[in-house]
This record gives structure tokens, sequence and C-alpha cells, in this order.
């Protein structure tokens, strides 16, 4: 070999621009992202530039990976390197009508604010990928883009390839795809099933609401007690749950998880209303019984002034109903895996309301953010605009959020059920958190 290239040195030079060449397409395309086309669009305009600009390009990408071999991350990155149009143009793109196109980067690669460990977890079936694409598009436009989380989809069936790729083509995240098995979604052991299915036909024929179904129960359960704990969702402090069919109405100008660390907060929410009494109706007395034994468990400033008129005789008055409406969360996962929590969870799933009521995960995670955090660590983004149907949630504030353009939507005109602002009518509990919260009334600050 050393022989060959003694007799001809012109064979080393083939070979070092050879090397140079692979090392300029890997670090290339590590460094962008959006899906596999725009990975060959790339490279053919990579080869382009190369061939015009091989001499401006490669000094900087050598370093690059002279770095990243050294230390096993980069010490710069590809737009570090990048001040004018000039130094962008080797990168832009060849589009099909001739023009070049400045290309196009992984959110994070450009916004070098420091991230939470967090991401976007969705539980969602095959049949949803329409509406879910959707959500994706007004969470990436209103926040995500710049930002990068990853998305967590998590179903109890097997995703079909057609919702893979439909959903992937919606970010330039990372995404996951998670199984779920049955531990976490079918019956536990204890759970007489007759009874179940005869409590079920009893509530169906007594009142036609959604979510009076086997599969919703099984929803619910898992939202209760076992999302948090799924492989695919292991490795994150903050997760913000996002559904199908959601709208956001505002523009984000902060990253919510780095709040979340900020402040210390363990559970956010936007809308907040009363629960259908018929699904619960020994939830409560449940919660009292768990609390009877652990008297401990109680938060030092817990929020039960939310659930209660009398917040001093803790459960004893009983429920009011007021729950944070759960399809729009951004919480800390730690805090559904700390001791309290789960003894909490494994209580109530004994109990069997999941199944032989209609219990929610909603109620369920309410209550036990009230009774185990502090008020401080409970937050209402009321600058996040939000829908989930029926129901909206529309900032208020004019000058705020409408004026400077950073809300799309009409705080009084929020529902066709509503008489007024959903955070003043009475179906909601924006009044009953308002007065448990250390801020108030958010409209009055
Ligand atoms: P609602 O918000 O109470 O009307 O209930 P949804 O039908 O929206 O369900 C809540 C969330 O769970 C949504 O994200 C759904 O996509 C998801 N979901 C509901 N049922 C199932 C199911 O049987 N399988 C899966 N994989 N997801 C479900
Ligand atoms: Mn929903």
């Amino acid at each position: 070999m050393l022989d060959s290239v003694v007799r001809r040195p012109q064979r080393l030079l083939f070979a070092l621009i050879a090397f140079m060449v692979v090392l300029f397409f890997t670090t290339y395309l590590s460094l962008s992202s959006w899906g596999s086309e725009q990975v060959r669009t790339h490279f053919e305009s990579l080869k382009a530039a190369f061939n015009k600009n091989a001499t401006q390009a490669a000094p900087q990408i050598q370093d690059d990976v002279a770095s990243i071999a050294g230390s096993g991350k980069p010490s710069h990155t590809f737009m570090d390197g990048i001040k004018t149009i000039d130094d962008l143009r080797p990168f832009a793109v060849k589009g099909k009508d001739g023009n070049l196109y400045p290309p196009q980067f992984v959110p994070h690669e450009v916004n070098k604010m420091p991230r939470a460990k967090a991401g976007f977890i969705v539980l969602v079936r095959n049949s949803e990928l329409e509406d879910m694409r959707k959500s994706m598009r007004d969470v990436e436009d209103r926040f995500n883009r710049k930002y990068g989380y990853p998305w967590i989809f998590l179903n109890n069936e097997p995703f079909t390839e057609e919702f893979k790729q439909g959903v992937k083509k919606m970010t330039r995240s990372e995404v996951r795809f998670g199984f779920i098995g049955p531990e976490m979604w079918g019956y536990p052991d204890w759970i007489n099933q007759t009874y179940a299915a005869e409590q079920r036909k009893k509530m169906t024929e007594e009142q036609v609401i959604y979510g009076w179904s086997e599969s919703y129960r099984h929803m619910c359960r898992f939202q209760s007690g076992f999302f948090w704990r799924h492989n695919l969702t292991m490795d994150l402090d903050y997760y913000w749950r996002v559904e199908p069919g959601i709208k956001l109405f505002c523009d984000m100008d902060y990253d919510p998880f780095v709040f979340m660390e900020l402040n210390n907060k363990k559970y956010g929410f936007t809308i907040s209303l009363h629960e259908y009494s018929k699904t619960i109706p020994t939830l409560w007395d449940q919660t009292k019984e768990f609390m009877k034994k652990h008297p401990d468990y109680y938060a030092k400033d817990h929020a039960l002034h939310f659930m209660t008129d009398e917040p001093e005789k803790l459960l004893e008055p009983g429920y009011n109903m007021c729950h944070f409406w759960s399809n729009f969360e951004i919480a800390d996962l730690r805090f559904w895996r700390s001791k309290q929590y789960r003894e909490y969870f494994d209580h109530l799933d004994k109990a069997g309301g999941f199944f032989y009521e209609r219990w929610g995960d909603a109620p369920v995670h309410s209550i036990a953010a009230v009774l185990f955090l502090n008020r401080s660590q409970i937050h209402h983004f009321n600058d996040i605009g939000y829908y989930h149907g029926p129901w909206t949630h529309c900032p208020m504030n004019k000058a705020q959020y409408h004026d400077n353009g950073k809300c799309i939507c009409n705080p009084e005109d929020v529902c066709v059920l509503l008489t007024q602002s959903a955070d003043y009518d009475n179906f909601m509990c924006m009044k009953e958190w308002w007065r448990t919260s250390i801020e108030g009334d958010a409209n009055k600050l």
C-alpha cells in the first residue's frame, strides 16, 4: 500500500480528496434534516456547491469533523462559521425552479437557549392522522419550530406506516413511536369484567355523552397511571400533552418547559371546568380514604381551595367538581413518578373506579395536584390560547395579547354553550382557581 503511494504520489492526493468528500457529506447531512426528500435535495445541491466552491467550504467542514472526532461533540456548529450570505451560498438548495433556496436547519442548531429535558406526549389512534397533523402544525408554528422538542406518539395498536410518515412530515424534530402493551392497556386481575360491562351499560342508557366506551376507560386509566412510566418517556422531565384536533391561538415567544423549571412549577393548564358528577360517584370518597392513611401527604400550602369553599376542613366539605382539563397539560413527569402519586394511583386502581364508574384522568390528575403540590407549583398558562372541542381559552387582556398581534382569537366568542367569556362563565372554574392561586385573576395583573 505504502509502496504504491510512493510510486504514484498522486494516489495520496486522490485518497485525501475522497476522504474529504465523505466527511463533507456526512457532516452536512447530520446538521440538516426535514425528511428524506429534503436530504435528497440537499445532496443534489451539495454536489453542485462542492464543484463550485470546494476551496471555500472545505476548511470549515474539516474543522467540525476534527472536533467531533476529538471530543465526541462539535466545538462549534455549522451556523457558527457562517456570517454572510456569501458564506451560506455553498449550502443553498437548488429548487425545481432552478433558484437557490436558503438551507433548513435543525431548530436547536440555531437556537442556543438551554433546553429542558422535555417533549410532546401524544396518545393517538391511526384513524386520527389528519387531526393529528393539524395539531402539529399549530404546535410547530406557534412554538416548536424555534425549539425543536421531540414528539412521542403512543398507541395501544401498532402505528401504521401511513400514520408514521404522515406525522413525521410535520416536524423537523425527533419523532418516536411507542406501543402500549396489555400491562398498561388492559384489565388488572382484580377487576370484575362482567360487573364492569354491566355498569357501562347502565350508564349508556342513562346518559349519552361521549366517553362511555370500554376503550375510553382504558384510555383514562393509561393517562392516569402509565404514560409517565412508558419506556419512551423515561428520559424526559417535562412534557406537553397534545391531542389531535386542538388549536393554538397565540405565538409563544418563550420556552414553557424552561419556564416550568425556572419557577419550580409541576403542573400547568389552560382550561378548568366542572366534571360530570355521574362519572365519579365515589372518587372523592376513595381520595378521603387514601388521605386518612397518609395525612402527611398534604402539601404545606396545598391548593384545595380550588375544590372546596372551606379548604381548612380539607376533604370534609365534599368536591365542587372543579378540575384542570387534562387534554392540555404542561407538567413535570417526576410529579407522577413521585411516591405520593404512585400510591394514590394504585389505591384508585384497586378501587376499580376507572372501570366500574368512569373516572377521567383529568379529575385524578387535578385532585393529586391540588393535594400534593403547593399552590405556587400549579400554573395557569393564561398566555396560551387553546381550543379543544367544545371549549376555548382565549386570553382577555387586549393590550397584552391582541393589539400586539400575539393571539388570534376572540375572548368573547369562545363557545356557543357559554353566555360570556370562558374565564368568567360559571361552567368554568377560573374563579375558583383565582381565589386559590398566588397570582390571582390574570386579567387584573
Ligand atoms: P375526549 O377529549 O375526552 O373527547 O377524548 P378523546 O377521544 O379525545 O381521547 C383522548 C385522547 O386519547 C386523544 O388524544 C385520543 O387520540 C386518545 N385516545 C382515545 N381513545 C383511544 C384509543 O382507544 N386508542 C388510542 N391509541 N388512543 C386513544
Ligand atoms: Mn380529546
